[in-house]
């Protein structure tokens, strides 16, 4: 058994390249992080080897005995970590929960109620194409126009009028709380299941600095690899102990065959790292980081934030009043080293594979070291590449400038590919 290098150089050398671009640039997706090395570890481990089908203790599979102790844990420290008396870590990832949860809940035909995709909404919360559009009936809430928040008497109204069985609360790009007390009453006002997403926010609410969709909602999924910072994956999990049969069965044999344990025990060793002191000033650092982005670009001609501000750890730019669409304004700040996706603002006028918005997390930065002084720096450097009329010359100043950052947070020296 040789080394990856000799074994497969083409996929060696790419993941080489891989390590090497995620050092050189400043990862700025909402939805990235990275990972630690034990938790690496863990995802890299002989446990990929295993098949167990079932549950700790209820397997399909012999020599399990192993695998229990690793799943029970991350099981056990996901309860604590949320205060859950339920959970499932199988799920592949997010959307793979969310599949559970509604086969779990629903029957095909129901209906959903969830935020609109273009006003911040993930796919399988009723998008068209997606098994949750193509199964379910939908209808989607919006933010309002003037501030941008979500308009919980929209919420109502077509709760209402459409009855849905299932209402689901959580986002990919919105950049403020939501109220999960008042999308319970609403629920049970029309007799239907709650769910948040908190995919994105879960770190956040694991820190303790977001409220905790748990005590409201009928079931919480998530994924456990953006502000979390675990391997990517999703989970479920609930305080009401009486859903716990239907929604393991709904992942397994429901969705799926065989866990990964090996994510499993990473996603394990992420909910234990998620519950230290250095992983809420992890997030206290993403959060001020996203508030100093927030604040240095509403100052920028053309340029706004959707909300006016951020209360997580994303800013979504607004690019309405600029001469730059979201599809430039992405391939600008990756020309200077930063990546970020274009993403569809509220009310975008322009098409969705162009967009008017750019969505900028610092979650990924921040467990890369940056702090107040790292986040000021890259907040100048993003407003001045968002001018429409920046010359080359200034452009590769730019460049430069991120170039010196990531070299000030050095990133996984001891990792070789
Ligand atoms: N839910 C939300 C709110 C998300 O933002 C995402 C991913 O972007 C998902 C679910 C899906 O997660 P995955 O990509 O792991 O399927």
């Amino acid at each position: 058994d040789r080394p990856l290098a000799q074994t497969d150089p083409e996929v060696h050398a790419a993941i080489a390249a891989e390590l090497g671009r995620q050092h050189a640039t400043l990862e700025m997706i909402a939805s990235e992080n990275f990972a630690p090395v034990s938790v690496m570890a863990a995802q890299g481990s002989v446990l990929t080897n295993k098949y167990a089908e079932g549950y700790p203790g209820r397997r399909y599979y012999g020599g399990c005995e192993h695998v229990d102790v690793v799943e029970q844990l991350a099981i056990d420290r996901l309860c604590d970590l949320f205060g859950a008396q339920y959970a499932n870590v199988q799920p592949h990832s997010g959307a793979q929960a969310n599949a559970a949860v509604m086969a779990a809940l629903l029957s095909p035909g129901d209906t959903i109620l969830g935020l609109d995709l273009a006003h911040g909404g993930h796919l399988t919360h009723g998008m068209r194409l997606n098994f949750s559009g193509k199964l379910y009936d939908v209808a989607a809430y919006h933010v309002r126009a003037d501030d941008h928040r979500v308009d919980m008497d929209e919420v109502a109204r077509l709760a209402r009028e459409h009855r849905p069985q299932l209402i689901v609360a959580g986002w990919s790009a919105y950049p403020r709380h939501l109220d999960f007390a008042a999308f319970r009453a609403i629920a049970d006002e029309v007799g239907a299941y709650l769910m948040v997403d908190m995919a994105h926010f879960a770190g956040l609410v694991a820190a303790g600095l977001h409220p905790s969709p748990v005590p409201h909602a009928h079931v919480v999924t998530s994924t456990t690899h953006k502000t979390l910072g675990g391997p990517r994956g999703g989970v479920i999990l609930t305080a009401d102990r009486t859903l716990a049969k239907k929604l393991n069965s709904s992942v397994f044999p429901g969705q799926q065959g065989g866990p990964l344990e090996h994510v499993i025990a990473a996603k394990a060793v992420a909910f234990k790292l998620a519950g230290t002191p250095e992983f809420r000033e992890r997030c206290e650092r993403t959060l001020s980081g996203a508030r100093i982005l927030a604040e240095r670009l509403v100052g920028e001609p053309g340029i706004g934030v959707v909300s006016g501000g951020t209360d997580v750890h994303l800013v979504l730019v607004d690019l309405r009043d600029s001469e730059l669409d979201g599809k430039q304004a992405e391939d600008r700040l990756h020309r200077v080293g930063i990546t970020v996706n274009r993403n569809a603002v509220p009310f975008d006028p322009r098409p969705p594979m162009v967009s008017s918005g750019v969505r900028i997390g610092t979650a990924a930065l921040a467990t890369r070291g940056f702090g107040a002084d790292g986040f000021r720096e890259v907040a100048d450097v993003i407003a001045r590449a968002l001018r429409p009329e920046i010359t080359a010359i200034e452009l590769d100043a730019l460049t430069y400038r991120v170039a010196a950052l990531a070299d000030r947070h050095p990133l996984y020296t001891e990792v070789t590919p």
